[in-house]
């Protein structure tokens, strides 16, 4: 089954009791037994719930994975990646990456006993030395937030099978659509579905995939144990945005192209990241490892004025100011005092991410209107 397909039917099948097409919002908690143990499959809904269900089976199979498992938030879905390590174990992961990741890793799981390096990527030699006998996994995040840098996942993963490690992949800027890393020897898939999947801002939501059944048994234990799970309405608001995904994603590549240019050639405009550059330091393995480059871009302006860059973010008509990415409609965010406010700022400095560093998520409206936008609150 091709990608257009599966994002439509993987995982749908009409309801068994009416024939509904569309997966009903199984809006309860409990399930009624004959007897004690005797039911269909479902006891209670944290454990398991058939819409989402539906929704695990759909992404695990946009994945090309075997399973799926969804939670509350994506940082739900970390959370439950760090709880398979124990006290003493490491971690190592890039060193531009989403703030939250960075939270928990060093604000929560630090305390527990579990040690994080961060490194950059680029260049599989910069993280290989941190490797010793507690490394138990390797996170990456490609393309990266907001540096929009390209690991090769790939060569990352020949290394984490060579050092038995694990290796977890946030996929959530390239969706399934750009890029799967199971395919490219990653073990673990994790998603914010709040972003692109669910795709139209109305919902959190966090998702894994994985194709080993041992590693599937302990993440669906700590799903039920910890209890980070959606809500039936909220996986069908996702089912219901995944059908287009597809769809979304190829306008989203064709407006970021557009206006990624268009910022490269603006006189006010420092630097312009987007990996569909071919100057970009990554390119060639964005190509190999992508299917197009996404909406996503990050630009600084000459001058580097935190002010300068408020001024322009106050200025945009249809550029929404606002956490978040992914959805239909264009969205602005400044990283350094929104997103990324939890990094100390020489953190931040050194892996490019300057105050005047603002970050676009492209959405699908006409480009011609977003460029305008962009035109005007640039030359004020
Ligand atoms: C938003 C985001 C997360 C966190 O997901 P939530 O759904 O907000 O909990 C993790 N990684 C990336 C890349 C994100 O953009």
């Amino acid at each position: 089954m091709k990608f257009g397909t599966k994002a439509i039917h993987a995982g749908i099948t009409p309801d068994p009791s009416t024939g509904a097409i569309m997966t009903p919002i199984y809006q309860t908690s409990t399930y009624v037994q004959k007897s004690p143990g005797d039911h269909k499959g479902y006891e209670y809904s944290r454990t398991q719930n058939p819409t989402r269900d539906a929704l695990q089976a759909n992404i695990a199979a946009l994945e090309n994975g075997k399973h799926g498992l969804c939670f509350s938030s994506g940082l739900a879905s970390i959370d439950a990646i760090i709880k398979l390590l124990n006290p003493g174990d490491e971690v190592i992961a890039a060193n531009d990456l989403y703030g939250g990741t960075y939270r928990i890793f060093r604000k929560v799981f630090e305390k527990y006993g579990i040690k994080f390096h961060f490194t950059g990527m680029h260049d599989v030699s910069e993280f290989e030395p941190f490797i010793n006998e507690n490394t138990r996994l390797i996170w990456v995040e490609t393309p990266t937030n907001p540096m929009m840098n390209i690991i090769d996942i790939r060569r990352v993963a020949e290394i984490a099978k060579k050092n038995n490690l694990l290796l977890a992949v946030d996929n959530t800027f390239a969706t399934p659509y750009l890029q799967t890393p199971l395919d490219l020897g990653a073990d673990i898939v994790m998603h914010s579905v709040t972003k692109y999947l669910g795709g139209h801002s109305d919902v959190v939501m966090g998702a894994l995939v994985v194709n080993s059944d041992e590693l599937k048994e302990k993440l669906a234990f700590l799903q039920n144990s910890c209890g980070a799970t959606p809500g039936p309405q909220d996986c069908f608001l996702v089912l219901r945005g995944i059908k287009t995904l597809h769809l979304r994603m190829d306008r989203h590549c064709q407006n970021g192209e557009k206006i990624a240019s268009f910022l490269k050639g603006h006189p006010r405009v420092d630097k312009v990241y987007w990996p569909g550059f071919e100057d970009h330091p990554n390119h060639q393995v964005a190509r190999e490892q992508m299917r197009g480059f996404g909406g996503m871009i990050s630009f600084t302006l000459k001058g580097d004025s935190q002010d300068e860059c408020f001024r322009i973010l106050e200025r945009f008509r249809y550029f929404s100011l606002a956490e978040s990415l992914g959805g239909v409609e264009s969205l602005a965010n400044h990283p350094a005092t929104m997103t990324h406010a939890s990094i100390p700022r020489e953190e931040r400095i050194k892996v490019g991410l300057l105050d005047s560093l603002i970050r676009l998520s492209v959405g699908i409206e006409d480009a011609e209107d977003l460029i305008a936008d962009l035109e005007q609150a640039l030359s004020n």
